[in-house]
């Protein structure tokens, strides 16, 4: 497989990802708690501020250098993984879109990392359609005042800012929503419940509820009323690309962990390892094709991304990427379950949270069906909405 080198940024995480966000990996899951000194050190390091321009102190990483960035740390943790992806989006957002008097300290804190932010788009009533809102926004004294209910909010209670959709206060419907930066320090918000998930443990992904939560004019992200369009080019690209590159790592995590397994396990009546029987090498070949194949696929998009990102279908693209890597993860990690044994699933070896965590892609928004879906309408010549 031809690899291109990879830059200092990737070589960071990847030193950071096996020397000290995987040793928390294990804990994170079986507790369910939020990978504090992962972030913390992923803050030190510089990578909190991978998508910050230069000129505030951050990376300004390629997408490609993103790419492979969380796929280092996915594979390390997926849950510090996602908490990264939803981060580095809500950067993307805050840095495209905030007004830039107000933007500029946030980057900096991001970049200095200090300032961990998220993506609170979903909820309950309109479920994988992320783009769409029932919570509410009125206008009153030239502030947002913003009620209703977020779910699924990736990092809740850790997080310093939250990019976070409602209605829109003017003229507002499901689909006619405005997008606004929630700062920690607002008043009129609480968070409800703790996150249990099957996967992706270590998440924090609660329930945030509004009550009138005011939000002053500057932060506004975009234009009041921006909607389905701007969840569309502000969020949904590099979202695509980056939940595709948790899920590509994942896969690779749980392909290298079934080699080093497959290897070393004997059994004591022949002496045969696992390693010396067919049908285990053929699995194991099936699982290095999908995850190099995969990797190819996802990394050929995303210097599409850097070098063209006016190319016509770039959406559908990311879109068959993430298709892609969800399938991936569910092949490979149920592969893995599979030649490593009893072992794997007494749960003495790291691949059945790799499992766990894998599922995770297929259910987030936008889920494989509706994923599937556009990318069939799309080649079928049919329109997408
Ligand atoms: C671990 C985790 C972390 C998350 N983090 C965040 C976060 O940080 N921020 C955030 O905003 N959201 C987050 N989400 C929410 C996520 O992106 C989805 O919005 C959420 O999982 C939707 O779940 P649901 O059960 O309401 O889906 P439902 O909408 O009830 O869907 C259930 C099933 O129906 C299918 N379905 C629904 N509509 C269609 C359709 N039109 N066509 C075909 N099939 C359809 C879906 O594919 C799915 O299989 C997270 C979710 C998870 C699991």
């Amino acid at each position: 497989m031809v690899t291109k080198p990879m830059t200092n940024t990737v070589e960071l995480a990847r030193e950071l990802a096996q020397n000290g966000i995987a040793t928390n990996a294990a804990k994170t899951d079986s507790t369910a708690s939020f990978p504090e000194a992962s972030i913390k050190a992923l803050g030190e390091s510089g990578l909190l501020g991978l998508m910050v321009p230069k000129a505030h102190g951050g990376k300004e990483a390629t997408i490609r250098e993103f790419v492979d960035t969380v796929s280092e740390i996915a594979a390390s943790c997926a849950s510090t993984g996602m908490i990264f992806v939803m981060h580095c989006c809500a950067t993307h957002v805050i840095k495209n879109t905030l007004d830039d008097a107000a933007a500029a300290p946030i980057l900096r804190d991001i970049a200095a990392g200090k300032h961990l932010t998220t993506l609170a788009c979903s909820e309950r009533g309109t479920g994988t359609h992320f783009y769409a809102s029932h919570s509410t926004s009125k206008k009153e004294d030239g502030k947002y005042l913003l009620s209703g209910e977020k779910c699924f909010v990736t990092s809740a209670r850790y997080a310093d800012s939250y990019v976070l959709s409602t209605q829109a206060a003017e003229n507002g419907g499901p689909l006619a929503t405005s997008f606004y930066l929630v700062e920690k320090s607002d008043k009129g918000y609480e968070f409800q419940g703790d996150w249990n998930g099957l996967g992706l443990r270590g998440n924090e992904s609660c329930v945030l509820k509004l009550n009138d939560c005011a939000v002053p004019a500057d932060r506004v992200l975009g234009e009041e009323g921006a909607g389905v369009g701007f969840a569309i080019a502000t969020i949904l690209p590099l979202f695509l690309i980056g939940t595709a590159a948790v899920y590509t790592g994942i896969a690779r995590a749980a392909y290298e962990a079934s080699c080093a397994h497959v290897k070393d396990r004997h059994h004591k009546h022949t002496g045969d390892a696992l390693a010396d029987l067919q049908t285990i090498r053929r699995s194991i070949a099936d699982m290095k094709v999908s995850v190099h194949s995969t990797k190819a696929f996802i990394d050929s998009i995303a210097d599409i991304f850097d070098e063209s990102p006016e190319t016509p279908d770039l959406l559908i693209q990311l879109m068959e990427a993430k298709l892609l890597s969800t399938k991936t993860v569910k092949e490979v990690t149920m592969n893995a379950m599979q030649v490593c044994g009893g072992i794997a699933y007494s749960g003495a070896l790291p691949v059945e949270r790799y499992m766990r965590d894998g599922l995770a892609g297929s259910v987030m928004a936008p889920t494989s069906d509706v994923l599937a879906d556009l990318i069939g309408k799309s080649a079928l010549g049919q329109p997408l909405m």
